[in-house]
């Protein structure tokens, strides 16, 4: 069987690492550093910047993320369309990684943890 949603390739990964969840945007990182995974939940309408004056890319994010393992910043800038549509994004001091990892690590975590 073919999985419902098909997996993200890595160069759709770095394009567009969003994804979308009904009213959130949700992008998983990893730290460069330590190897730390993070998830984020992005709510549309409370944490996007608005910039009005840019029609072609009015909505922003700009976050820092600090891991609990080490003191490295993960910094994550995007713009996006009216419709919530990538334009630009750019991450610095982890990666991108894909939801399928993220969750394998939870999986692999809570393995661990019986
Ligand atoms: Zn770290």
């Amino acid at each position: 069987m073919w999985p419902f949603r098909k997996k993200k390739s890595d160069q759709e990964l770095q394009s567009n690492p969003f994804y979308r969840e009904g009213n959130l945007l949700v992008v998983y990182l990893k730290c460069d550093k330590c190897g730390e995974y993070f998830r984020s939940h992005l709510r549309i309408g409370y944490d996007f910047i608005n910039d009005y004056d840019n029609a072609a890319a009015p909505y922003k994010i700009d976050k820092i993320y600090v891991g609990s393992k080490c003191p490295n910043k993960i910094h994550l800038l995007a713009s996006f369309g009216a419709s919530y549509k990538v334009r630009t994004v750019s991450l610095e001091g982890g990666k991108f990684i894909t939801k399928e990892e993220y969750e394998q690590m939870v999986q692999e975590k809570k393995e661990a943890e019986k």
